[in-house]
């Protein structure tokens, strides 16, 4: 737990320094045309840095670079025990810079600093750590041929990795990518989200610092349409490993289609059912993690549990508690470390969310919050909010708002909390609460999602493999199965 305090961060915000510009083939560089963006903090509304704005020509020098790299085998066909030596000094230096990193990611897009500081950047460091101390763990096979032939089953790396990631967890998300791709000797280029460059950034100065060769992994900040677009329609990236939106996960899968059949891998959006039964003995529990679930990160979760479905006899007693929760789970500065939410990410973003707000005021019941609120008179902050009585078929609890918006439907019997949970286009993430074993199990087993956390929420680990189902995207990060994306299995065959 960080001990600093409101003035200590404020203090470290005034002095720190933003690496404005692309990092391609181990060097920071403008972009080609000399354009940039404004990266804002959302909690001020002030500019915090001109971000060089990558296009197609950076993103062809940043994939030579990494096509260079792979080939010169400096990384690619360097031991296993030197890649995790290099990736272990990573994980340490992340842990030394924990303070900076924490402050990029709050100042860059609104998170609690105290929660950088204590889930994202200690979960980027262990994961660096997990993935590297696997890679030299990782056998091959020996096909069972019999007398006259040896054959050798293989995982190499694929070569050139694209990574587009999102903006509600910038460090985590580059990570979840970057770690086991480079563990397995690809060389990687790198698009952190125009809302959230900083971290990503760093991370490749401190990879180099760690010792990685120059090209292995290349950051180019820039936005989706441009530098998203080339990297996705590039030639010589074999890999596109995605995490973001449904809708721009789809284009993805088209830009390969449209130039190299490159391997697209989409972890894309979610509406997580939270199903509660009536038998439940702790609804306390219940209330505490169900309002993490949807407040945490100010719900700008792929894995939010947002709709919160509730075995009808229990659901005014559970309501009341998550109104208490809300209240106290109001808006803050970012900065102060007893805030308990923060800023949405961006002015646009916030606006979305309150369409949905304002639409659910007229369908649903509005049980708390609602409002847009400002910060010490400025900012994008959305209050904790809670719809009661919300139809399956509304739009609140269809289409994923991404902000701390809750919606609640009552149900009857196990078979309509499964038909409602399952009655969705996703299938990212889904909680059951019940103190019956036997029920626990029945309903995981039926309900349609990656993960299915029971008697918890949001349950996930390195060790645990992490996507969706439907068009919540395939594909697995996190765990020995991300290495599936970012391998090919080679035969070989001796004859003897
Ligand atoms: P987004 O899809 O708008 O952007 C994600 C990335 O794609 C960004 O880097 C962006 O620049 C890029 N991009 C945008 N338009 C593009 C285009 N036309 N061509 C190429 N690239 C383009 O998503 P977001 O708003 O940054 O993040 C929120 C979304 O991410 C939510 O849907 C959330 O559920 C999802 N998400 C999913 C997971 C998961 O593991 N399943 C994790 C975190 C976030």
């Amino acid at each position: 737990m960080s001990e600093l305090t409101h003035n200590d961060w404020i203090d470290k915000a005034s002095k720190i320094r933003f690496c404005d510009r692309a990092f391609i083939d181990g060097k920071t560089v403008p972009a080609r045309s000399g354009k940039t963006f404004a990266s804002l903090n959302p909690a001020t509304g002030e500019t915090l840095a001109e971000v060089a704005s990558c296009g197609e020509e950076d993103i062809d020098l940043a994939v030579a670079a990494a096509r260079r790299s792979f080939e010169s085998g400096v990384w690619s066909r360097s031991s296993p025990a030197h890649r995790k030596e290099v990736l272990l000094r990573l994980a340490s230096l992340l842990r030394e810079n924990l303070h900076e990193l924490a402050l990029l990611e709050s100042l860059d897009m609104g998170k609690l600093v105290k929660d950088a500081a204590t889930i994202d950047v200690p979960g980027s460091a262990a994961i660096f750590q997990w993935y590297a101390e696997a890679i030299d763990k990782l056998y091959g096979e020996v096909a069972p041929m019999g007398e006259g032939d040896l054959v050798l089953v293989r995982r190499e790396p694929l070569g050139v990795v694209g990574a587009v990631v999102p903006w509600n967890f910038p460090l985590d998300m580059a990570t979840w990518k970057c770690a086991p791709a480079l563990a397995a000797g690809n060389s990687v280029v790198l698009k952190p989200a125009e809302q959230s460059p900083f971290s990503a950034l760093k991370l490749a100065a401190l990879a180099m610092q760690a010792g990685l060769p120059a090209g292995v992994l290349n950051v180019v900040p820039g936005l989706g349409e441009t530098a998203g677009q080339a990297l996705g329609r590039h030639m010589d990236v074999d890999c596109l490993a995605f995490t973001g939106s449904t809708s721009v996960g789809k284009l993805f899968m088209q830009y390969s289609g449209q130039s190299n059949m490159k391997q697209v891998w989409l972890e894309t959006g979610g509406k997580s059912p939270n199903v509660v039964f009536a038998d439940c003995s702790n609804l306390d529990a219940v209330a505490d993690m169900a309002a993490f679930g949807i407040f945490f990160n100010q719900g700008e979760v792929c894995s939010a549990n947002s709709r919160l479905l509730v075995q009808r006899g229990i659901k005014d007693a559970l309501l009341d508690k998550l109104i208490q929760r809300a209240a106290a789970t109001q808006p803050g500065d970012p900065l102060d470390p007893a805030s308990k939410m923060g800023a949405m990410v961006d002015a646009g973003h916030t606006a979305n969310v309150m369409r949905f707000i304002e639409a659910g005021k007229k369908t649903a019941r509005l049980a708390t919050g609602g409002e847009q609120v400002a910060v010490n008179g400025r900012g994008s902050f959305v209050q904790p909010t809670i719809f009661d009585n919300v139809a399956p078929e509304d739009p609140l609890a269809r289409d994923e708002i991404f902000g701390p918006v809750l919606s609640v439907i009552a149900f009857d019997d196990e078979n309509e909390a499964v038909r409602i949970a399952n009655d969705s286009i996703y299938g990212l993430a889904a909680s059951v609460w019940t103190d019956s074993l036997s029920r626990a199990h029945r309903i995981a087993g039926r309900l349609r999602a990656g993960t299915v956390s029971v008697n918890t929420v949001d349950a996930l680990s390195p060790m645990t493999p992490f996507g969706g189902f439907k068009q919540s995207g395939f594909g697995r990060d996190l765990s020995l199965h991300s290495f599936d994306k970012y391998t090919a299995l080679k035969t070989t065959w001796i004859k003897y």
